[in-house]
């Protein structure tokens, strides 16, 4: 016999799914449990996003929100089929196990109207009398043991850890579904990571409370340090305390379709309790930094490894980004450009044009990544277009990959208009190889040259915007993420020679 039931997800869940043996509440209730309270999460549970991406701390019900997805998905929706996938296997089981099968076997009524002796109850399946079937997978180097798998919900927990090579595989899933469900949860790491870049993409809801003493909006996802007060959360600007039941969602970048949500463990109403608070407090002043921002807070954390910081960018994103020259932003200064050459092979060409804007500071006004599938000598005449439309003194232009691509621009533009660079290691900042027409410079010193420069607030970029556009054929990197990415290690071997 089969069941059609219609009803919210979120009150089927509070109805029929209990959560480690008891009764599961958005609301308790008895007032004396104030702190077993997560409203926030009910349009997460409600809403059929196309996509969904949920960036949360550790110990946010994040396995319970996706297991009661599941399970009310599949029950409310006939021959509803889907799949979660983790990195590794023993997340898989450890998700099946302790929370989807428990929650299923808990379940009076799912046992009743939904599983008999006929359904399959396994670790990498389940399925329900309705037809509806939950795959449960990993893909930790390879996504292998998912290919060929069709599903109308595709979940990928720890997202942060999962290969993005692996994603576009498992999303093939997908292809054929009416529903196309994209669900990409987890804790964030680094700026750079892919979850970063999927909730940049989102419209980026924010749990915000409104101070009830002095009316300030305070959102959980900046200057987190500053509501930590001593008994819970507090206003960043009086002081008074908060409480999470006034708070509501944000979408910070509305004009997004793509759904995403932020859960910091300050907007759960868990840490309303004495003792989780001090917990809370504890790990705050135990945990490293980045540790505290990843899982306590929620937030991305460029950690001290990287010499260039995505807030340094952002925070000299300040320029505009144009497309020739124009003399009210460079003045009377001349205008430089340089060329990298790719080899295609996970780095691309790039050119950048800039000039000094005072004695110290140096502004980027134009910069452009080429798609691999640009021919050369298409790539060769916008290098040229660029450096007339900007009427560049010089051009640099490092050697090896593009020596080919060097002579042709000298034969264009003339020999000493175009300076083909070496990077070499020779402990002088840069000196003429009269043998080889080139200039030699020691590469430490001058990527230092850039770094140094940057940390101190002495570049200055084009508008974030630009900045952080995404380029597809590059893995979605960004401009930004050229300088983000480079490790310290690097500059501190060169600071040696400084
Ligand atoms: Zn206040």
């Amino acid at each position: 016999m089969r069941y059609k039931i219609k009803m919210k997800p979120s009150d089927f869940t509070e109805a029929f799914i209990p959560v480690q043996g008891r009764p599961f509440r958005f609301k308790d209730p008895d007032p004396k449990r104030s702190w077993n309270w997560r409203e926030y999460l009910r349009p997460i549970y409600d809403n059929m996003y196309r996509k969904l991406v949920l960036k949360t701390s550790r110990q946010v019900e994040k396995s319970t929100t996706q297991a009661n997805r599941y399970i009310t998905y599949s029950a409310l929706i006939p021959f509803f089929r889907s799949i979660y996938v983790t990195p590794t296997a023993k997340q898989a089981r450890i998700f099946s196990n302790d929370r989807l099968r428990k929650s299923i076997r808990t379940s009076e009524f799912i046992n009743k109207y939904f599983v008999d002796t006929n359904t399959t109850d396994q670790v990498f399946e389940q399925t329900f009398i309705n037809e509806s079937t939950i795959f449960i997978g990993y893909a930790f180097l390879t996504a292998d043991t998912m290919r060929g798998l069709s599903a109308d919900m595709l979940g990928i927990d720890e997202f942060q850890d999962v290969l993005s090579d692996n994603v576009p595989v498992l999303r093939e899933a997908l292809t054929a579904s009416d529903y196309k469900l994209l669900m990409y949860t987890g804790t964030p790491k680094t700026f750079d990571n892919h979850l970063e870049k999927e909730w940049q993409k989102s419209f980026q809801a924010v749990w915000v409370i409104k101070c009830q003493g002095c009316n300030k909006y305070n959102r959980m996802d900046s200057e987190p340090e500053k509501l930590l007060g001593k008994n819970g959360i507090i206003c960043k600007k009086c002081g008074k305390p908060l409480r999470t039941q006034n708070g509501m969602w944000i979408k910070m970048n509305p004009s997004s379709e793509e759904a995403g949500f932020h859960i910091s463990q300050l907007q759960t109403g868990r840490v309303q309790r004495p003792a989780d608070w001090k917990d809370l407090l504890s790990k705050v002043e135990r945990y490293p930094e980045h540790q505290v921002y990843n899982e306590v807070f929620g937030l991305s954390y460029d950690s001290s490894d990287r010499p260039i910081t995505q807030a340094m960018i952002q925070a000299a994103a300040t320029g505009p980004f144009l497309t020739a020259l124009d003399t009210s932003v460079t003045k009377n200064n001349h205008v430089f450009m340089g060329v990298d050459w790719g080899e295609n092979k996970g780095s691309f060409n790039v050119c950048v044009v800039g000039g000094f804007v005072d004695s110290k500071r140096f502004q980027i006004y134009h910069f452009r990544k080429f798609a691999p599938n640009e021919k050369p000598d298409e790539i060769l005449g916008e290098i040229v277009r660029l450096f007339r439309a900007f009427r560049c003194q010089v051009i640099g232009c490092d050697h090896g990959a593009g020596h080919k691509e060097n002579l042709r621009l000298q034969e264009i533009l003339g020999f000493e208009k175009v300076w083909e660079i070496f990077h070499a290691n020779q402990g002088v900042s840069h000196k003429w190889d009269q043998d080889r027409l080139m200039y030699i410079t020691d590469r430490t010193r001058i990527m230092d040259n850039l770094i140094i420069p940057i940390q101190e607030n002495q570049v200055i970029f084009p508008e974030w915007k630009y900045m952080n556009k995404p380029f597809k054929f590059d893995n979605n990197r960004s401009f930004a993420d050229d300088f983000t990415s480079l490790t310290k290690e690097y500059s501190e071997r060169s600071r040696k020679f400084l």
